[in-house]
């Protein structure tokens, strides 16, 4: 029997057409060149179905109630498909990624996320081979995970990051090894993929996004600092220096924190470096901030830290239950015990 792929197209570069205002979504376009494509109903190919979203979104303007909608469509549909592609602008593609990871328990599988960096109406493009590779991997790899693909990668979604603006190779996933290359070959490491125990897909919701992130830098006043860790403020994520420093002499910013996290607000240090982990234990400057309750986001990049408090806050847990999470892995997010 031909495998059945489930396309949800929510938007980004992709599907977009020139207008005098720059390139903008256009209902209807991406739909209509995908059936003109003689490749995409080559008997190799897949069948599948594409469901539009209104609006498409340019995914800057992309919220959790969007990630939500897009995991109840995957679980809506889950049986009736081998495998799911999400249609996503690039610029927060991975935050839905890692979003979608979290929410999506019980996975068994692939829900590949793509896009491109420039749209499938001009002449040269990446859109077109994105797409039919996606298809291809989607249709025949059971992959239980959330992934991301772009540039010849298939990534691990929770692990990915928008590292360049302008290039093909727009996705990287510094602290874990791609989940597949593709060259002459499509070629899966599954000793990288997750084993998962039987389903079933349950879509856990998102409701709280009390959540921010902050970049230290020399200089950052503990003035402005206090004033984010406020209520209604109950996560951080706290981008540090290296192996997750700060500037710890500075007793009005300690004091900022400690007053924060003994109040519940959990905060979790996670490096500004593309690469490596965070290592609490490595400096004064960072056992200091594990002294006032700043918890070690390890090796997670600040979106999926990101993503990952907003739904473990959404489960209404307790503060200690979010903050032992935070430093655990759930769907391998993070390197335990690498430090
Ligand atoms: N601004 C676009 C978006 O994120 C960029 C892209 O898709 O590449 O929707």
């Amino acid at each position: 029997m031909k495998k059945r792929v489930y396309i949800a197209y929510t938007g980004g570069t992709i599907g977009m057409q020139r207008t005098i205002a720059g390139y903008a979504p256009a209902p209807g376009y991406l739909e209509s060149r995908l059936n003109a494509m003689p490749e995409l109903h080559d008997p190799a190919m897949p069948d599948y179905d594409i469901y539009e979203y209104s609006p498409l979104l340019d995914s800057s303007n992309m919220q959790p109630d969007d990630w939500l909608k897009i995991a109840q469509d995957i679980a809506t549909h889950y049986a009736d498909y081998d495998g799911f592609i999400v249609l996503h602008g690039t610029d927060t593609m991975a935050y839905t990624a890692s979003s979608l990871a979290f929410m999506l328990q019980g996975l068994q599988k692939p829900v590949i996320l793509t896009g491109s960096q420039i749209p499938l109406c001009e002449v040269r493009n990446d859109a077109r081979e994105n797409l039919i590779t996606v298809l291809l991997i989607a249709a025949n790899y059971a992959i239980p995970e959330v992934c991301l693909y772009f540039g010849d990668k298939l990534l691990r979604g929770c692990r990915s990051v928008k590292v360049n603006a302008m290039g093909f190779e727009a996705f990287d996933s510094p602290n874990y090894p791609p989940l597949g290359t593709v060259g002459i070959d499509i070629n899966i490491h599954w000793p990288y993929i997750r084993r998962v125990g039987p389903g079933p897909l349950t879509v856990m919701p998102l409701h709280d996004t009390r959540i921010g992130a902050l970049r230290l830098f020399p200089g950052l006043s503990a003035e402005i600092v206090r004033n984010i860790l406020q209520p209604p403020l109950k996560g951080l994520v706290l981008e540090g220096f290296g192996v997750g420093n700060g500037p710890t002499d500075d007793g009005d910013f300690m004091a900022a924190l400690h007053e924060a996290t003994l109040r519940g607000v959990v905060i979790v240090d996670c490096t500004q470096c593309l690469k490596g982990s965070v290592n609490l234990s490595g400096y004064a400057t960072g056992s200091a901030l594990a002294q006032v309750g700043v918890v070690s986001g390890y090796d997670m990049t600040a979106e999926a830290a990101l993503a990952k408090l907003i739904y473990l806050f959404s489960q209404e847990l307790l503060v200690e239950r979010v903050r032992f999470l935070m430093q655990t892995s759930m769907r391998g997010e993070l390197s335990e015990g690498k430090l």
